[in-house]
């Protein structure tokens, strides 16, 4: 079972998608647990202000230390502690492998510029990214990263095989799906996948594999590379 503490200044955003298909089935079932922490719980003046400007100047505002730490202390003790930045450890399926892991993750949502440096040094906060573009908020990011846990926890996917030859298994981009009917609009299934010859299909399959891989990442590719070497 897996425990996700988030913190955030909109709780009602959760679960969110989270709430649905098989990450909604495992959620009501018990295979994983959500908790919200409303930062501005932990507000001291009477507008909840959980937010200040920039030091040295500059556009937008930056998550308070002393309200941010105050809801961390009170509600964080022990597991893998991480918060959504565009300029963290970019999110990969090994990460999220790890993760899948863990008894409890407790997760930093931030909000207009971030939040401030001394919370991420003072709770050896692990920051992560889930691409190289920005976010309004770091509840987005946050959703993604556990569907993307969720689903390898056990029970969660109906087939537990279909996580063995997904993309990214082996740095391999995935091979291309087809289902009946077996011509659409002038477009046949290619004919080795209809033969029923395992064998063939396997190695059509990792052969596509690695052309999508070369030609679309080749960052991928290289990669695959270096883990074969010996
Ligand atoms: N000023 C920041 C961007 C702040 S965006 C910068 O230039 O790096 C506001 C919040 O959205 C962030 O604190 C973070 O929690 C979330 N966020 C935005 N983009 C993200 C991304 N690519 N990955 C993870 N979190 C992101």
């Amino acid at each position: 079972m897996l425990k996700a503490k988030i913190f955030t200044i909109f709780p009602e955003i959760f679960p969110g998608f989270l709430g649905y298909s098989l990450t909604g089935k495992a959620l009501d079932e018990g295979v994983w647990t959500i908790e919200t922490v409303n930062i501005r719980d932990y507000a001291t003046d009477k507008h909840g202000s959980v937010d200040d400007t920039p030091c040295g100047g500059g556009a937008g505002m930056v998550m308070r230390p002393d309200i941010l730490g105050a809801a961390i202390k009170a509600n964080y003790s022990k597991g893998r502690i991480l918060a959504m930045s565009p300029k963290g450890k970019p999110l990969t399926q090994d990460m999220v492998k790890q993760l899948a892991q863990e008894e409890e993750i407790a997760i930093v949502c931030g909000r207009f510029e971030g939040i401030d440096e001394r919370v991420i040094e003072a709770y050896n906060i692990e920051e992560v990214s889930i691409g190289d573009y920005v976010l309004t908020g770091g509840e987005q990011a946050a959703q993604i990263l556990l569907d993307a846990v969720v689903r390898l926890l056990p029970g969660v996917l109906g087939n537990s095989e279909s996580t063995l030859s997904e993309s990214f298994e082996d740095n391999l981009l995935e091979y291309p799906q087809y289902t009946r009917p077996t011509e659409w609009e002038g477009r046949k299934v290619p004919e080795v996948l209809l033969g029923g010859h395992h064998k063939k299909i396997d190695d059509w399959r990792r052969e596509q594999a690695i052309k999508t891989t070369q030609e679309r990442r080749p960052d991928l590719w290289k990669k695959y590379l270096d883990s074969k070497r010996v």
